[in-house]
């Protein structure tokens, strides 16, 4: 890339005005310095030209004055006048003496001489500088006689408009000199600003480019440093530079290519966890249905039931909603193997289990408790209902048979039936058993459930007791005896 200094660089550069701003300070600061400077010499100069005019104009003065007091002395004492003139032309040639007037003894004016080219008006700055005007009256005496007879007066006028003239004017060159000293040494000064400017502005224009490249930006293509003719240090800072930025594109192509495959490997890992969640659901599930399902019958098992029972019973006590339980073993079963092999008892098993599920209602719950012990919860039907039931299934059992190895085998079994009935049914039973089916109700501690289970256990052994293949309902008594314990 080529800058062109006048067009789209001018936002840059005007961030990056660095030679430029530089060399304004520079000549603005030369040219003050230069400026002070000036005055300075000149006020040292104005004090020197000062002090030598004064020397001078003194001096002259009284050299003038001394040296014609013997000439005066003769013109008087001769009464020359024309040696009064040669005298006065030749003091007329000290500038400053402005009038000589020679008078006699009497004090009248014998000679007298002005500057010929008019008046020089004395200034202010005469005043100050040599003390303006100024009359010098010079007695006049005969050398020859002893007494110290006046022979008569030189009076000289001084004016030194002529020095302060000649002082001004070389004030006036000094300062002019000095100032356009001045001007020349900020001048030379600028003119080194500008080529620092000039030096620094390929400076800028790095500074430009490293501004505006960004590196990181994929879709550019990277940009090379702007052209630079001479093979210096801005060249060397232009090649590094560009290096760099070489090296930051590389790096941050790789820091994304590392995001990415890290955002590959996230959403793969979410996948896989969402693939392994689902499958441990699964297998939760399945893992559910096999710890509360009886493997042999298909039937729940007893963990299953009791679950199920404490639910009935608590809809028993919160609704008032009857429940009951049905208990169920298969007679002399230990025979019947004995007889007819442990494989014929599992077939009963499987048999028996089927011919209940055909049997019941979609809420009646059948189980297998273990061994031959089979259940039924039966939730929201009364025990005389449930007694039905276990009737049904207790003629159902007995014409039932199974077929295994040619033969057919019969079974039966003994029933007890428990439950609690709804305040409704419970009316028509001894008020006795009542008031012990409201305190049970009421105790939110007591085990139901057991105290149920153990009910039923207690009516199938009377089942038993009582010759097998019968249905026996319980004896609120034992409830009564068990809360009481
Ligand atoms: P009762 O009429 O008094 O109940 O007599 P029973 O012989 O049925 O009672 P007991 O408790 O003496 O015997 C139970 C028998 O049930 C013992 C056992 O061999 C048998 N049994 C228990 N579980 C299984 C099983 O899964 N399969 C088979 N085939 N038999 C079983
Ligand atoms: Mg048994
Ligand atoms: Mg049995």
């Amino acid at each position: 890339m080529v800058l062109q200094p006048d067009d789209k660089h001018d936002d840059a550069l005007a961030g990056l005005k660095l030679g430029s701003t530089i060399a304004a300070r520079q000549l603005k600061y030369s040219l003050f310095l230069a400026a002070i400077l000036g005055l300075l010499i000149t006020a040292f100069q104005a004090y020197n030209d000062y002090g030598w005019l004064y020397g001078v104009y003194t001096q002259a003065n009284q050299r003038t004055i001394a040296s014609n007091v013997p000439v005066a002395t003769e013109v008087l004492n001769k009464s020359d006048r024309e040696l009064a003139d040669v005298m006065a032309r030749g003091m007329l040639n000290q500038r400053s003496i402005a009038r000589i007037t020679l008078t006699d003894a009497e004090h009248g004016i014998f000679f007298e001489k002005k500057r010929p080219l008019g008046q020089i008006p004395a200034s202010r700055w005469a005043e100050k500088l040599f003390g303006g005007l100024q009359t010098v009256v010079i007695p006049v005496r005969d050398p020859d006689s002893q007494s110290a007879t006046v022979s008569g007066e030189m009076i000289i006028e001084l004016n030194p408009q002529v020095y302060v003239s000649s002082f001004m004017s070389r004030v006036a060159w000094s300062f002019l000199s000095n100032m356009i000293l001045a001007v020349m040494m900020a001048m030379a000064m600028a003119f080194a600003a500008m080529s620092y400017y000039v030096f620094s502005r390929p400076l800028v224009h790095l500074g430009d480019y490293i501004i505006k490249a960004d590196p990181t930006d994929y879709d550019r293509p990277m940009e090379m440093p702007p052209h630079h003719r001479h093979d210096d240090e801005i060249q060397l800072l232009g090649s590094v530079t560009v290096g760099l930025f070489g090296m930051i594109r590389g790096q941050v192509g790789q820091l994304r290519r590392a995001r990415d495959e890290l955002q590959d490997a996230n959403v793969n890992l979410e996948a896989r966890v969402q693939q392994r969640t689902e499958e441990l659901k699964d297998a939760m599930q399945k893992l559910e249905v096999l710890a509360s399902t009886d493997p042999l019958t298909g039937l729940p098992n007893r963990r299953a039931y009791l679950v199920r029972l404490e639910e009935a019973i608590s809809v028993w006590r919160r609704r008032d909603t009857p429940m009951s339980v049905i208990l169920l073993d298969i007679d002399r079963f230990k025979n019947f193997n004995d007889t007819h092999g442990h494989q014929a008892g599992d077939a009963v098993l499987v048999a028996l289990a089927t011919s209940m599920k055909a049997t019941l209602r979609d809420i009646d719950l059948p189980a297998r408790m273990g061994g031959e012990e089979f259940a039924v919860l039966l939730p929201g039907e009364e025990m005389d209902g449930a007694m039905k039931l276990a009737e049904r299934l207790r003629a159902e059992f007995e014409k039932s048979y199974v077929s295994y190895g040619g033969n057919k085998l019969s079974y039966t079994a003994s029933f007890g039936v428990a439950g609690l009935p709804s305040s409704a049914s419970a009316a028509a039973l001894d008020a006795k058993v009542v008031r012990n089916l409201d305190a049970l109700k009421s105790r939110e501690n007591s085990d139901i459930s057991a105290l149920i289970y153990s009910l039923a256990d207690r009516a199938l052994y009377n089942a038993k007791e009582t010759g097998r293949n019968r249905c026996v309902l319980t004896d609120f008594e034992m409830l009564f005896e068990q809360i009481n314990a």
